[in-house]
């Protein structure tokens, strides 16, 4: 059904699912506050999946701060690579994300460099949406928000534009938590920020946003999946950059080599059984192959869900093979150890280079400090030495030049346990707020103006509406003990005793509570209170006592028939 993307949003805002933030000071483009049932909705998502990635895979939670100094982004690329291109209209100001004025004009703009997209939109005529003004050349913005840590000059310092990053410095913590073994695997989830250029579609692309991302760390030599073999059979719509759209078993796509891994096979159907489970219709989902020119250079595979919403098919999810280069790069920029440790069967003799100092050369340049030189000279990892013409070395605190006539790499034969490696990294990355908004826009239903959020029992904020049929007789002592009742049982419950039963329904429809209990005045005789089904509209008695039971058994899909089984 095609609805106005104002619709869904009024709605959110009129029942306190989303506020623009800043609303009182003219608002501020891509900053949006959760009121109480989205905060609730965007809760019980995330439990869904903390249940899904934390109970089920056994990932370590962790959570890092959100603001980071400068090297850790220095070393991810993000301070000199991540920017998306912008022109700004010469009459009126106005800015625009080049790309997206290139949508219709070119298959996949985003795969354009500055002088090809700049070309195209010349040879278009793309002008300002507002006043028809002429636009200025495509320029880069980096998207990170910039700040500092410290007083005065301070310490130049970035809010995280994804959470992934505390995850990848934290390799060594996660891995030694883990028993120092592979696959291990960290989620974190929480706030990120980007300076998004011209954020103009609701939650779809907001500049504080909330993200819940897993990174698996795993041997490099890691194709195989134990748990792929309970999934292969699963049939999910993929669209590779191979070829057409077309719903294959995961099975397929791997031994057609269209997924290249087990690992990254089984993440894929991961975030599939999530984003049903959540509700989102499996016939407006779809995964899609990054184009080899659009993927991160670094990257071997990715595949992204997307969600055909109002606004049309949008990423909500990446699920990528990122090799090792995250790890790498903070080795390279850190100089920490961020290695596992591989152990042999047996113990093997190796060869291994080794920086050998000579002390014959030694003794005279560095008198009394000769042997200490010495022996840090055997410490340093042989690449470092390796064709250098000298190297530096700390003595005591003091920083000393060593030229090569002092050392030589030699090779010795040694038996070794094991070996370290730097482990790959599949990394299943999800956008929290696009998916709350794509589960509103697969839920919304609108029949001669009447709403109802179809909402799962799973994700709905209330789960049950309790209603008196008069706020009298004795009616609304019993309705509040049956409210008590539910919420004991932990199921967010909503007490309504104001206006006629159908509003009621009507307003708890419209919300997507999923079921609502009616106290009337054969309850006070027979104890019995009607179950309503939101999806249905149907009706059963059952006694008040096994209205929680009840409840729970809705909500996790039992069918209105077996409750009155509770009979
Ligand atoms: P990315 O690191 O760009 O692949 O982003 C990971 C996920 O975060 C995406 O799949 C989106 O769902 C989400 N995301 C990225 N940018 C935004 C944004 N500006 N607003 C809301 N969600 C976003």
């Amino acid at each position: 059904m095609q609805m106005d993307p104002q619709e869904l949003l009024s709605l959110c805002k009129r029942r306190g699912f989303l506020w623009p933030a800043y609303d009182i000071y003219g608002g501020a483009g891509g900053l949006y506050d959760y009121g109480p049932l989205g905060a609730a909705l965007k809760l019980n998502i995330e439990n869904h999946w903390r249940a899904l990635y934390v109970r089920g895979e056994g990932f370590q939670e962790i959570q890092c701060p959100i603001i980071a100094p400068e090297p850790v982004f220095k070393a991810s690329g993000h301070v000199d690579a991540f920017s998306d291109m912008y022109v700004e209209c010469t009459s009126c100001g106005e800015t625009y994300r080049a790309d997206h004025l290139a949508k219709g004009l070119h298959d996949n703009p985003a795969t354009l460099n500055e002088e090809q997209l700049g070309k195209l939109l010349r040879d278009n005529d793309v002008r300002c949406e507002l006043c028809k003004g002429e636009l200025t050349a495509p320029k880069r913005f980096n998207l990170m928000f910039k700040t500092s840590i410290g007083a005065g000059k301070g310490k130049t310092a970035y809010l995280r534009p994804e959470t992934a990053q505390g995850m990848f410095v934290n390799f060594s913590q996660v891995y030694r938590y883990g028993r120092e073994k592979l696959p291990v695997g960290a989620v974190q989830i929480g706030r990120a920020f980007r300076n998004e250029i011209s954020p103009r579609q609701g939650l779809i692309r907001l500049r504080e946003f909330n993200q819940m991302e897993a990174e698996l760390f795993v041997h490099p030599d890691q194709k195989t999946w134990p748990k792929f073999r309970d999934v292969e059979g699963v049939a999910i719509p993929l669209l590779p950059n191979s070829g057409d759209a077309r719903t294959m078993t995961l099975g397929e796509a791997f031994r057609s080599k269209i997924i290249s891994n087990e690992v990254l096979a089984y993440f894929i159907w991961l975030t599939y059984r999530f984003a049903t489970d959540i509700g989102l219709d499996p016939k407006r989902l779809r995964f899609r192959q990054h184009e080899k020119n659009e993927m991160a250079h670094y990257a071997i595979d990715c595949w992204d869900l997307e969600a055909e919403i109002v606004y049309g098919w949008t990423e909500l999810v990446g699920v990528a093979d990122r090799g090792s280069y995250d790890v790498q790069a903070h080795i390279k920029h850190s100089e920490a150890d961020l290695t596992a440790f591989e152990r042999f069967d047996e113990p093997k003799e190796v060869e291994q280079e080794a920086v050998k100092p000579k002390y014959e050369a030694l003794g005279p340049m560095f008198k009394g400090k000769a042997k200490a030189v010495g022996e840090a000279l055997g410490k340093l990892p042989p690449a470092s030495a390796r064709g250098k013409d000298k190297v530096e070395v700390t003595v005591g605190g003091e920083r000393l030049t060593v030229p090569s006539s002092c050392f030589e790499i030699m090779v010795r034969k040694e038996k070794v346990s094991g070996r370290k490696l730097v482990p790959h990294v599949i990394e299943p990355s999800y956008g929290l707020d696009r998916i709350l908004y794509s589960v509103l826009d697969h839920a919304y239903r609108k029949k001669d103006d009447y709403i109802t959020l179809g909402l799962k029992g799973l994700v709905a904020p209330i789960k049950v509406g309790v209603f008196p049929l008069m706020a009298k007789d004795g009616l609304d002592a019993i309705a509040g003990e049956v409210f008590d009742s539910v919420s004991a049982a932990g199921l967010e419950a909503y007490y309504d005793d104001s206006g006629s039963i159908g509003r009621r329904y009507a307003r708890m429809d419209e919300i997507g509570t999923p079921c609502c209990v009616t106290v009337d005045y054969d309850t006070k005789s027979d104890g019995t209170v009607t179950v309503r089904d939101r999806d249905s509209a149907e009706q059963v008695r059952i006694q008040k006592s096994l209205v929680a039971n009840a409840v729970s058994a809705l909500i996790s899909g039992s069918p209105l028939k077996s409750i009155s089984a509770l009979r």
